[in-house]
């Protein structure tokens, strides 16, 4: 039965993008194209989308390099950031590519998948729900993590798909995100609106922290001021539907990637001192991940390294 190709997340994944992957040795669609799988694909990975199985293969591929970076990462860890040998969790960022590609990833047991956009984010995400759910047997969506720049009255939009955001960086942001869970979770009661995850569950919040030595306390651009970021902790910690989850940062443009995680690791530490549970470090992308993982994220947002290169101009 079970060829399900054990993923390096498996039971380390314990920081809130555990989505169940999909049933081991379920029948999946037949492949158009079975002879473009790459030899190392797993054996039931037939591509549901006719066509697609070289990208399929290709994504494979990519994925099982990523992996393996996230595995020698983490066992290279100093043991004060190996949050006891649970491995950082990959979100895998698909924005600027298509459905087809979530869905792919899905059946590469990814469960966790992030966007940075609610134009394109809302779309994808019901197009990948509904394609998930005509499967036999159905397959659980995967866990949406919004990790852009999120303006306060898209808040309402975000809340019907995503599970976490990871962007919060302003007392209103938190206000209107607390807001839009508790107007949602009355919409889904009353069978207004489909129930999206923080129906049934508190969404989880990273206090996106600016890592920018030169940032003043008004540069709202990509984060929050770290003298800031208790406050922020603590306004989510008390406001109804929001769950804090932890911290999180983009390394800036200039200067050494760990000295930048390295302070993100003394503010996590110091927002843990209040919020024992806030253990989330959200760090890492493409270039950095290894950087990160040293420094102790919990999660790597990976986008390129796994899906090829974005267009440049956006
Ligand atoms: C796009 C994006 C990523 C992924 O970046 P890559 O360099 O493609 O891995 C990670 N985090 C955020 C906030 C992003 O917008």
């Amino acid at each position: 039965m079970s060829e399900q190709p054990r993923d390096p997340q498996d039971g380390a994944d314990s920081s809130g993008s555990g989505a169940p992957v999909p049933r081991p040795g379920a029948p999946a669609p037949a492949s158009t194209d079975p002879g473009a799988r790459a030899a190392d694909a797993p054996e039931h990975s037939q591509d549901a989308v006719p066509g697609g199985a070289r990208r399929t293969a290709e994504l494979a591929q990519r994925l099982s390099t990523v992996r393996r970076r996230i595995l020698d990462a983490a066992a290279e860890r100093p043991e004060d950031r190996a949050h006891d040998g649970a491995l950082p969790a990959l979100v895998v960022v698909t924005k600027f590519f298509p459905a087809q590609d979530v869905l792919r990833l899905r059946e590469l047991g990814v469960r966790a998948v992030g966007e940075n956009k609610d134009q394109e984010a809302g779309p994808k995400a019901r197009e990948v729900a509904q394609a998930l759910a005509a499967q036999q047997p159905p397959v659980s969506a995967p866990v949406w993590h919004f990790v852009g720049q999120l303006q306060s009255n898209k808040a309402k939009h975000v809340v019907r798909y995503a599970s976490w955001v990871h962007s919060v960086d302003r007392a209103s942001l938190v206000t209107a995100l607390g807001r839009a869970v508790r107007t949602h979770r009355d919409a889904a009661a009353s069978g207004d609106v489909a129930a999206g995850p923080c129906a049934a569950e508190d969404l989880t919040c990273l206090v996106q922290v600016n890592l920018d030595p030169e940032a003043s306390r008004e540069d709202a651009r990509g984060g929050a001021h770290p003298d800031t970021v208790p406050g922020l902790a603590r306004e989510i910690a008390e406001t109804e539907g929001l769950r804090l989850g932890g911290v999180m940062a983009v390394a800036p443009r200039e200067g050494d990637p760990r000295e930048a995680f390295e302070r993100l690791w003394a503010i996590s530490q110091q927002v843990r001192g209040e919020h024992p549970e806030a253990t989330a470090v959200s760090a890492g992308m493409s270039g950095d991940l290894e950087a990160a993982v040293a420094a102790g994220a919990t999660h790597v947002r990976i986008g390129s390294d796994v899906l090829g290169p974005r267009p440049a101009v956006r």
